[in-house]
């Protein structure tokens, strides 16, 4: 998708710190934290939503929510505690329409959600 941000920062056509590459995903610090911890996770491959993901997508919906749990563990946030999240289209909150799990922590998160 050439106009989407997402996959410029997943081929480093824009530059970002990446926390973390791997042959499917990359992970970088949202540019608006929410909570001192803001990790987005992303998949390399273009999924508009999780509505859009289908069966050959399995594998890496897994890689990603894995990939979650040890960024949580490798910037010291997990025994604490987080929250992970996909928004998913309009009432969903969605505002970049390429698939990413955040990944937030580093203080006590209320719920429900807004
Ligand atoms: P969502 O509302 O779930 O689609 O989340 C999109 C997130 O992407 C927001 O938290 C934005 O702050 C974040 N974001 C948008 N553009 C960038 C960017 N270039 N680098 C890092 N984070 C971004």
């Amino acid at each position: 998708m050439n106009d989407c941000i997402f996959c410029s920062i997943a081929n480093r056509q824009i530059p970002a710190e990446l926390i973390v590459e791997t042959d499917t995903l990359v992970a970088f610090h949202d540019l608006n934290p929410q909570a001192p911890q803001h990790v987005l996770l992303i998949p390399k491959k273009h999924i508009a939503t999780l509505d859009g993901a289908g069966d050959e997508d399995r594998a890496v919906l897994g890689d990603l929510l894995l990939a979650a749990a040890e960024i949580a563990r490798r910037l010291g946030f997990a025994e604490a505690g987080y929250r992970t999240v996909i928004n998913c289209n309009q009432n969903g909150g969605q505002s970049v329409y390429h698939l990413h799990v955040h990944v937030l922590g580093g203080r006590a998160l209320e719920w429900p959600p807004g």
